[in-house]
């Protein structure tokens, strides 16, 4: 399920999920970066080789139909397609993502 919003907040590196359910989720860049789902970074953390973008920064936001996002990272990755369902479990599953009202 697509996030009612998404907020960029550039001072903090990090973007704002609002799910309509009341769930506020804060991804930084970096942890976007790191767990980008696309078949490259998939074989290089599986080599265990992931995670050597350091200071990334978020170039650009495409939406991919009701599907999900692809995320255009300052690295010059633009590879990564985050259906909805994967990105929320990847947030409920950083507990440092959660947004405490
Ligand atoms: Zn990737």
């Amino acid at each position: 399920m697509a996030p009612e919003s998404i907020v960029d907040h550039r001072a903090r590196a990090a973007l704002e999920f609002c799910w309509g359910d009341g769930e506020r989720y804060l991804a930084t860049y970096q942890l976007l970066r790191d767990s980008c789902p696309c078949a490259d970074c998939k074989a290089l953390r599986a080599a265990g080789r992931g995670g050597d973008a350091v200071d990334v920064q978020l170039a650009d936001i495409q939406p991919v139909g009701a599907y999900g996002v692809q995320f255009v990272f300052s690295d010059g990755h633009d590879r990564g397609i985050f259906p909805w369902g994967f990105l929320k479990e990847l947030l409920e599953e950083d507990v440092q993502s959660a947004v405490t009202p």
